[in-house]
């Protein structure tokens, strides 16, 4: 089969590899209709993440038909339609049993390698590190989903790909960002990053009535349509950050704060007053990460940060005296992406939200190289792309 190929950094190829056979009895095999590269995928792109190997198959963003099962998977028929969460779980974990999928004390089959760095296991994760099991990713034509039982949506008829695809990561992202801020009618939500995740946190803060949705960018197509579903634009290129959200909070600062950015590197800005303020109290020596020293900084004394933008390893020098003494509570991690299937298939379905508006490129797999340059370097107004095998 077709699949594409990390090979270091900024290498992705598009090779031919054996096609994927049932390991285990819950198994599945799934065949791609629909795949997307992800931000997260570029930090893989970028080499930030430690544990991949040259010729691992990317992609944890995919949906499809079943075409075999395993053995003791009664839960999936062929030819049935799913999206498959990039969050691997067994569903009988003490921390499945708690919707905590993300953290799933079984699924990830290099359990010792993530405790070595976390102190204790995650769940394992497609298309992503060694450290996360290396589970072969869904960027292919075929792909296996260990604990296919559990992991997994069944798409309703009526529903197109484009309309569902995307319930398998950055829409219940989005909207578990959100929610990890337990948005009040009086809460101003600011928003860094006007990306995919952006985008979906940014609707879902606005279906949950926040008095105010701001998003802080620089890239022109990404503020638009940010604005289109309802947030006032901050182009951090142009304004100050720091003034401009004091000025639409009346001095106050948001109540909550979103991160979706993450540890993306490769956007550098200089310093504005925030900035020189934060790195004069604490003497800071590096200049990253800027956005969470931005939220430490502005967030509204009690308030929230909520964190979906993904790091690894250490990030260093944070004004967590800042933190502290403002009271703010910090909520992070993975996304438990089917605890919220429920709800968001209930929103696509009474069309409170078709999360497709954010897909600018629709390619085939053999374009899929080319397009991790062009979502890196945000070209040709790509926002979001979706590769279907069969194109
Ligand atoms: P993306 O790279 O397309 O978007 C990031 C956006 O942030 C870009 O538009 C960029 O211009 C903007 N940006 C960069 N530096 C900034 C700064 N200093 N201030 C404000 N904006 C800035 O990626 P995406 O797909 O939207 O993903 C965003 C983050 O969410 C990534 O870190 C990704 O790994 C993470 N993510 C996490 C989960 C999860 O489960 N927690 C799931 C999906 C994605
Ligand atoms: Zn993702
Ligand atoms: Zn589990």
């Amino acid at each position: 089969m077709r699949a594409l190929t990390w090979h270091g950094k900024h290498k992705i190829q598009c090779d031919t590899v054996p096609d994927p056979i049932i390991e285990h009895p819950r198994d599945a095999i799934i065949k791609v209709s629909a795949c997307a590269i992800c931000g997260s995928d570029l930090h893989l792109f970028d080499g930030f993440m430690p544990g991949m190997k040259s010729g691992d198959i990317m992609g944890h963003e995919f949906m499809g038909e079943v075409v075999e099962t395993g053995s003791e998977n009664t839960a999936l028929s062929i030819g049935e339609r799913v999206v498959i969460p990039f969050t691997i779980f067994c569903g009988e974990c003490e921390q499945c049993k708690r919707g905590n999928f993300a953290v799933c004390e079984r699924s990830n089959r290099n359990k010792d390698a993530a405790a070595k760095l976390f102190g204790h296991t995650c769940a394992g994760l497609f298309g992503y590190t060694h450290i996360t099991g290396g589970y072969p990713g869904g960027q292919a034509e075929y792909v296996r989903v260990p604990y296919a039982d559990t992991t997994h949506i069944k798409v309703p008829e009526g529903l197109t790909d484009d309309q569902v695809l995307f319930l398998g990561d950055i829409l219940p992202t989005g909207w578990q960002a959100a929610a990890q801020c337990d948005i009040q009618p009086t809460d101003t939500v600011a928003i860094w990053g006007a990306g995919p995740v952006g985008q979906m946190a940014i609707r879902s803060a606005v279906l949950m009535n926040a008095k105010q949705v701001i998003v802080i960018d620089r890239v022109p197509e990404r503020l638009a349509m940010a604005q289109a579903g309802g947030a006032i634009a901050i182009n951090f290129d142009e304004e100050s950050v720091l003034d401009r959200l004091n000025e639409l909070t009346a001095g106050k600062g948001p109540e909550k704060c979103i991160d979706a950015v993450g540890m993306e590197s490769h956007v550098t800005r200089s310093f504005d007053s925030v900035y020189d303020r934060v790195k004069q109290a604490v003497m800071l020596e590096s200049d990253r990460p800027h956005v969470l020293r931005e939220m430490i900084y502005v967030c509204r004394p009690g308030g929230t940060l909520s964190i979906p933008g993904v790091y690894g390893g250490l990030i260093d020098k944070i004004p967590f005296g800042a933190s502290m003494n403002k009271g703010l509570t910090w909520r992070m991690g993975q996304t438990h992406v089917n605890r919220w299937t429920d709800e968001l298939i209930q929103h696509i379905v009474d069309g409170h939200i078709d999360p497709s508006f954010v897909i600018t490129h629709t390619v085939g797999l053999e374009a899929g190289p080319e397009m991790y340059k062009t979502f890196r370097e945000k070209e040709d107004g790509c926002i979001k792309v979706v590769m279907k095998p069969g194109l």
